[in-house]
């Protein structure tokens, strides 16, 4: 075949397949729903001749896929494409308040923009190349996970282990405002922490209680005030509870928190902080449980160097590629410190985990031309 008969990558042929994939509704907690998804994924990889291994479900999960370029060395180090097929969705959107649909150059569905829309292209870019006859110089294998939206309990190690043996991982995370790729990711630690104190009736024997709501807001101003913009340290209470009626003083208060990290250095000095809290009354305790769910990574210089390929790449395409670095978690946070990782990926569009989630039908090719740019070029 010579290059003029290769087919062109076409909008309508990726937003057909994306189509497929986002009407098999996959939440991550139904795992036959999942794995129905991952049977479809298995099924077109398949029919390009990629070789797929199928790694069985764990905890009440779906299964996660493991695909691998038909050309290349097995034992290579290589490209790592990571991937999620669940999504936040309950089966039933898709006949209720998200149907897929098309309007201009919008098109809706669930987890059409987090991240069906992205691990498709990362297929149709594979599918480019097998029918071009090209092989790339590094070999590429593709991870896609069956439970990342509550934070890949079991595919971590998976995550982990191919992360470890590749030169570059790509997440195809959903593109953030105006197309951006994500270069950093703050860490995210979660604490509970539970304050015991003493209860007594608050009229007759007031001076025996020891309140623990006036313990816990005590330490929230503290928690709080950890925060550090200057750093990216953020620290938020987001859930707190506590005490059992109006007239007895309470022995038990309760807070959920939410601590974001930009780098392993400053997420150990806080958490540390964190877990030496100690209660100002000497009669009420603490007990604090939690730490560090992924860790966060900074655009250090291999990442620099990595966006900037992607940058030329983009401008070859035809557009100007700007990056981010965003607060939220993604498997990229467990990948970065193993291998130079670009995140954000995928598809552009807005409204992840919303009934309005939809992609910008626009950005497919030049998405999709982006990842074969980096498969082609990366290696060089
Ligand atoms: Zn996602």
């Amino acid at each position: 075949m010579t290059e003029r008969n290769i087919p062109e990558l076409e909008t309508a042929e990726i937003l057909d397949g994306i189509r497929a994939w986002v009407e098999i509704e996959s939440p991550t907690q139904d795992a036959a729903a999942v794995n129905r998804m991952a049977d479809k994924v298995q099924a077109d990889y398949a029919a390009i001749g990629a070789r797929v291994e199928r790694i069985a479900g764990q905890d009440g999960f779906g299964d996660h896929l493991l695909v691998t370029s038909p050309w290349g060395d097995l034992e290579a180090p290589g490209i790592l494409v990571l991937s999620h097929i669940d999504t936040v969705h309950d089966v039933g959107m898709l006949a209720g308040r998200l149907p897929f649909r098309v309007e201009g150059d919008v098109a809706y569905g669930p987890g059409i923009y987090d991240m069906k829309g992205g691990a498709f292209l990362a297929l149709a870019a594979m599918r480019h190349l097998v029918r071009a006859g090209k092989a790339t110089r590094l070999p590429i294998r593709h991870l896609l996970v069956s439970e990342e939206e509550v934070g890949s309990p079991t595919s971590r190690e998976h995550i982990e282990r191919e992360a470890r043996r590749a030169a570059v991982v790509l997440v195809t995370e959903p593109a953030r405002e105006g197309g951006r790729i994500v270069t950093a990711r703050k860490g995210t630690a979660r604490f509970d922490l539970v304050v015991r104190g003493q209860a007594a009736h608050s009229g007759a024997r007031h001076q025996d209680g020891r309140s623990a709501i006036k313990e816990l807001a005590r330490q929230i101003l503290d928690i709080e005030a950890m925060t550090d913009y200057g750093t990216g340290l953020t620290l938020n209470v987001g859930v707190i509870s506590g005490g059992s009626r109006a007239n007895v003083v309470p022995d038990e208060a309760h807070a959920a928190v939410d601590m974001r990290v930009p780098n392993p250095e400053v997420a150990e000095t806080a958490i540390a902080r964190f877990l030496a809290l100690r209660p100002y009354d000497p009669d009420c305790t603490l007990e604090i449980t939690g730490g560090l769910n992924r860790p966060g990574y900074e655009k250090g210089p291999e990442i620099a160097l990595l966006f900037e390929q992607a940058r030329a790449i983009a401008a070859e395409i035809g557009f100007d590629l700007k990056d981010v670095a965003t607060g939220g978690g993604s498997d990229g946070n467990f990948t970065a410190a193993m291998a130079p990782t670009l995140d954000g990926l995928g598809v552009d569009g807005k409204g992840a985990h919303t009934d309005h989630e939809q992609l910008y039908v626009s950005s497919l090719v030049p998405r999709a031309k982006l990842l074969l740019g980096l498969f082609e070029v990366l290696g060089k």
